[in-house]
């Protein structure tokens, strides 16, 4: 059959399914059901009453339990709301407004931010961005982590760059987790700005697929070795351990700009959701109980990940190249001419990320990453999207032959 004929029977059956955004399934999310019945108390460990306002950074518990996690000593750990994405946007909020720890002025006073993106990135960091008027400057994304050389280039050499993007653990989108080497050199690397910061954005950090958990070294604890824990911002949040709409987030820094962020949050709020705290340290209990969890995410999703695998190893061998991650929530897929397949994809019922999305303003100058996010969809339905997807690689293929 050619991949017309394939393509026409494709778009008689229908289909309406989505692969777009890395989303917990139901039956994820049903993991987490205890959550409903806790807490069992509304006092914290040291008496603190739950209900009432108070505790800007958070429950220590909680802290204590995530710290070892996300590699951040508890006493330099805030607890957000159920999401890190509005720490990190509220970050560069502060940022603008309120001069950080070395920095000259304030953000908004500066001629020109700009930001580095290693690329395939996560869309909604470079939404951030436009949203400010930063500039962004991709950065090739290697198999452990950006490109180095570049990195330590334009850092060094350019006072304007004041951030980078760095989502270190099973990225989103390609899965590629940094090496100790990269992770070493962005710490001791010279940078012309006083105040620039890495926005470590450590989404992934426990969402492992594989018995072998991938070891990511402590970028806090190398750059406060080299006299710098400041130029670090983590980021990390339970939006994929427990419930995505109702879960906890977690800034992390060091002493001087936990007190800064802080400062400034203190105006936005009287204190955080700590019954959602509570129940959140009831039901984890400890780094035990969130493995044990992050495995019974891993059987339900893990089949996913592998019947993409095997699909587009039986559809697309030599046509395209993808990644085949160990952990986090999302597959790259390489292709030619990636916005005619996305294309050809829609008009046959399956929605994919916009082609570009996993680039600043968009724009993927190759035209060639597609970000799948296989988590959502049950895996009937997951086999006919990707089989659907390969059929818009061949046939786009065919038509550019
Ligand atoms: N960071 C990365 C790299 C992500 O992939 C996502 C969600 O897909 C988020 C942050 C969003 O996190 P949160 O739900 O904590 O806002």
């Amino acid at each position: 059959m050619t991949a017309q004929s394939d393509y026409a029977a494709l778009v008689q059956q229908g289909l309406s399914l989505d692969l777009t955004r890395g989303k917990p399934s139901p039956r994820q999310l049903d993991l987490s059901d205890a959550l409903f019945r806790l807490p069992t108390s509304y006092r914290a460990a040291d008496g603190t009453d739950g209900r009432n306002y108070g505790n800007l950074q958070g429950l220590a518990e909680l802290r204590e339990l995530f710290a070892p996690l996300i590699q951040v000593p508890a006493g330099q750990i805030v607890v957000g709301g159920n999401a890190s994405l509005a720490l990190m946007h509220d970050t560069i909020v502060h940022a603008l407004l309120t001069p950080m720890p070395g920095a000259a002025r304030r953000w908004v006073e500066e001629p020109e931010i700009t930001f580095l993106c290693p690329v395939p990135g996560y869309d909604r960091h470079f939404t951030i961005c436009e949203r400010f008027g930063i500039k962004m400057v991709p950065v090739p994304m290697n198999a452990d982590g950006p490109d180095m050389d570049v990195v330590e280039r334009l850092v060094a050499e350019d006072a304007s760059v004041k951030g980078i993007w760095c989502v270190p653990k099973y990225s989103n989108p390609s899965g590629i987790v940094y090496s100790d080497e990269t992770v070493r050199r962005l710490a001791a690397m010279p940078a012309a700005a006083p105040d620039f910061r890495i926005f470590w954005d450590n989404a992934y950090a426990v969402h492992h697929l594989t018995d072998t958990p991938a070891e990511l070294a402590d970028l806090l604890a190398l750059s406060a070795a080299q006299g710098d824990a400041d130029r670090v911002f983590v980021y990390a949040s339970t939006s994929k351990v427990t419930l995505a709409g109702s879960g906890v987030s977690f800034f992390g820094s060091s002493p001087a700009n936990v007190e800064w962020f802080l400062r400034n949050t203190a105006k936005q709020s009287i204190g955080p959701d700590k019954i959602n705290q509570l129940r959140h340290v009831e039901f984890l209990r400890d780094g035990a109980g969130v493995a044990a969890h992050m495995r019974r995410h891993a059987e339900l999703i893990g089949p996913k990940f592998e019947l993409v695998d095997k699909v587009l190893t039986e559809q697309l061998g030599g046509l395209a190249t993808w990644t085949s991650p160990k952990g986090g929530y999302f597959i790259s897929l390489d292709v030619p001419h990636a916005a005619e397949v996305v294309a050809k994809a829609k008009a046959a019922g399956i929605a994919l990320t916009p082609a570009g999305a996993t680039h600043p303003y968009g724009d993927d100058p190759a035209d060639r990453t597609i970000r799948i996010a296989p988590t959502y969809p049950e895996l009937a339905e997951l086999e006919q999207a990707i089989n659907g997807l390969a059929v818009c690689v061949r046939l786009v293929a065919e038509e550019h032959a």
